[in-house]
């Protein structure tokens, strides 16, 4: 299959040449015919597929293509937007669209929060066809009647679900009320909650339904390792892993904002270099640590998963799940961060007591166990076995163990381990 194939464009064609696209990825082959002919779609797929290509090259085309509503004299008006969680992704659609459409005449522009909104209005008040905006922001801007969204041909909504997580579902609903009824919508997302299939099935008319399945050719080629872990002892871990020098880049996921400015805070304590990036950091901070990470100057990037969806990190050799995500799906799509473009990649996944629920999830959704390894901080199962009925029960985190016949501290195997352990030097 080949983009020609795909009856797209000249221009197109030769802006994919330049970006040195040969063949398209399978969501690009399914979605992009259906998209050209004016159908809606339903793309259940994450990033890292080619999605982006896959909903922009059809919007391009089909701009182009169509005679403008408005007089040629007057000025551009809005013809399609992309509606996207996070700052960081509508920075790189917005980058894709000014590579994929270098040679058509359209002008895209980009509007997000955290930073000032003067330069945003100039650019809308001189006129955009496409604008890729995250919800809050561009919310802002058509309450102060900065944005009119009348004339829009094309809806996109790209990682439906995260922008929900995001608590946008309020925002999302009041912008989409302002594009016309009669519209396509391209409607993307990685997973399908309840919540997404009913927005789907409100916004969309007969769609044509392409799902990706998440990543699996990727993900098979990723070395995954699981090492069973005390939750105190993660960061004694991570540093570690950290000590091989064949771990040049890692990006590393907490499950809180917290968690990452603190296991970011400690290695850098013992000379590892790492930041953290995630909602709580300034625009600039978080573009800076993405940029000081993709240029090695920092090896370490601690992230939350919403700080992370969609950053676009070429040959990052390591992941490390810090905690594990709360939903199965987000382990697919952290450890799809590497290996990426036929690389390999590593990842490690850290689960303390509290998580093995989560990694039973997991490996139920992979098909298959993720192999334990053997390290100096090995996992005390914080199990005390019941005397009477030999019953194994579960300690609780920051609860006191669940022990109806106690032991004496110092005799009690985990309390034993835990004095065998060597700490780091
Ligand atoms: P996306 O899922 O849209 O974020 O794309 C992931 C990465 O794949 C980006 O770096 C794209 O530039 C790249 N990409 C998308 N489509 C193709 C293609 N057909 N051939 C090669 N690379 C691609």
């Amino acid at each position: 299959m080949t983009f020609q194939a795909l009856e797209l464009s000249p221009a197109l064609l030769k802006a994919l040449e330049k970006e040195q696209y040969t063949t398209p990825t399978p969501i690009q082959a399914q979605a992009i015919p259906p998209a050209l002919a004016g159908r809606d779609l339903l793309g259940i797929a994450q990033t890292g597929t080619g999605k982006t290509a896959a909903f922009a090259l059809p919007v391009l085309q089909n701009l182009a293509q169509r005679s403008q509503p408005v007089s040629r004299r007057s000025r551009r008006v809005i013809r399609a937007l992309i509606l996207t969680p996070t700052r960081e992704l509508a920075l790189q659609i917005h980058t894709s669209f000014q590579s994929y459409g270098l040679f058509t005449p359209l002008r895209a522009h980009v509007i997000y929060g955290g930073v000032s909104q003067k330069p945003q209005e100039m650019a809308l008040r001189n006129g955009v066809d496409i604008l890729v905006a995250t919800p809050g922001r561009l919310k802002d801007l058509m309450n102060q009647g900065l944005v009119d969204l009348s004339h829009i041909e094309i809806l996109t909504l790209d990682e439906a679900d995260r922008m929900l997580d995001m608590g946008f579902i309020h925002d999302v609903r009041h912008i989409i009320g302002c594009t016309p009824r009669k519209r396509q919508t391209l409607f993307f997302s990685a997973t399908m909650p309840p919540d997404i299939v009913t927005l789907s099935r409100d916004l969309l008319q007969d769609p044509v339904r392409i799902a990706i399945t998440p990543d699996k050719p990727t993900v098979e080629k990723i070395v995954q390792s699981l090492y069973h872990v005390d939750k105190a002892s993660k960061r004694d871990l991570l540093r570690y892993l950290l000590q091989d020098p064949h771990i040049d880049s890692a990006l590393v996921f907490t499950r809180t904002k917290h968690g990452a400015d603190r296991v970011a805070r400690e290695l850098n304590r013992h000379n590892i270099q790492a930041l953290a990036i995630h909602g709580n950091k300034s625009q600039q901070a978080r573009q800076k640590a993405l940029q000081q990470f993709k240029d090695r100057t920092v090896r370490v990037l601690v992230a939350t998963d919403i700080a992370a969806r969609g950053l676009d990190i070429e040959e990052l050799s390591h992941v490390v799940n810090f905690d594990l995500p709360e939903v199965p799906e987000t382990y697919i799509h952290r450890i799809g961060r590497t290996g990426r473009a036929g690389l390999a990649g590593e990842a490690f996944s850290f689960c303390d007591a509290d998580e093995l629920k989560l990694l039973k999830d997991i490996e139920r959704l992979c098909g298959r166990s993720i192999k334990k390894i053997d390290h100096p901080y090995p996992f005390t199962p914080h199990v005390y076995e019941n005397k009477e009925n030999k019953e194994l029960l579960p300690r609780r985190s920051g609860s006191r163990p669940v022990q109806r016949n106690r032991t004496k501290r110092s005799d009690h195997p985990a309390h034993r381990d835990r004095n065998r352990i060597q700490p780091l030097a």
